[in-house]
């Protein structure tokens, strides 16, 4: 799947601008600066594919990926800028949530968690939406060279926990760094596996 061609198609600020559900996809979410744009980056081997951004509500679209013609790979928001205006945040919970609910083709939302910091009250009412929706979802930690080895295994204890409460989790966790490329074909696998 991902040897083909990965293309960005567009970024979509309602409902009504998505594409058609008419081929499976799997969608990525995390808090801003959780290095999504750098795992999509290294899992389609393009450099400068999703956007590295930090800046604050940029990129509120949720952007669509075409994977070798036949998948989608779907980019939400980054979520979590504590000086985002309420109203920028309303709209894209409005957003989420119609596209999680409404969505036939989605067969799994890997939401990205930063080794450094395990799972946080924003994460935690992410995970809480996927689970109402019942999408079934996967955590990636991200940046795991930043850690040391110890550490790693704290954060991946406090991950499994906060996912017991949540039936829509699937209990696996990928550890992954983009930096360093680990995790990256193990992600591509189970990619390739649902779609
Ligand atoms: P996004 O806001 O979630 O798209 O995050 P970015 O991909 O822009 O990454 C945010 C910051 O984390 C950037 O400074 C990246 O260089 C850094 N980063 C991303 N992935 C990794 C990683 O695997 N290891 C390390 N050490 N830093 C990373």
């Amino acid at each position: 799947l991902f040897a083909g061609e990965t293309d960005f198609l567009k970024g979509v600020v309602a409902m009504d601008g998505m594409p058609p559900a008419d081929r499976l996809e799997v969608c990525f979410a995390g808090r801003s600066n959780v290095g999504k744009s750098s795992l999509i980056n290294a899992l389609t081997g393009r450099k400068a594919l999703a956007r590295t951004s930090n800046t604050p509500g940029r990129t509120q679209e949720i952007n669509f990926f075409t994977l070798a013609e036949s998948h989608y790979l779907v980019d939400l928001p980054g979520y979590g800028f504590a000086e985002a205006p309420v109203a920028i945040v309303q709209k894209w919970q409005r957003l989420l949530k119609a596209y999680l609910s409404g969505r036939q083709t989605l067969r799994r939302a890997f939401v990205l968690i930063d080794s450094r910091h395990g799972v946080k009250a924003v994460d935690e009412e992410i995970l809480s939406l996927l689970n109402k929706s019942a999408v079934t979802f996967q955590v990636v930690l991200t940046k795991t060279d930043k850690l040391k080895k110890g550490e790693l295994e704290k954060v991946i204890a406090q991950v499994s926990t906060a996912l017991q409460k949540h039936p829509a989790a699937f209990p696996e966790i990928v550890l992954t760094s983009s930096e360093k490329g680990l995790g990256i074909p193990t992600l591509r696998h189970i990619i390739g596996t649902l779609v």
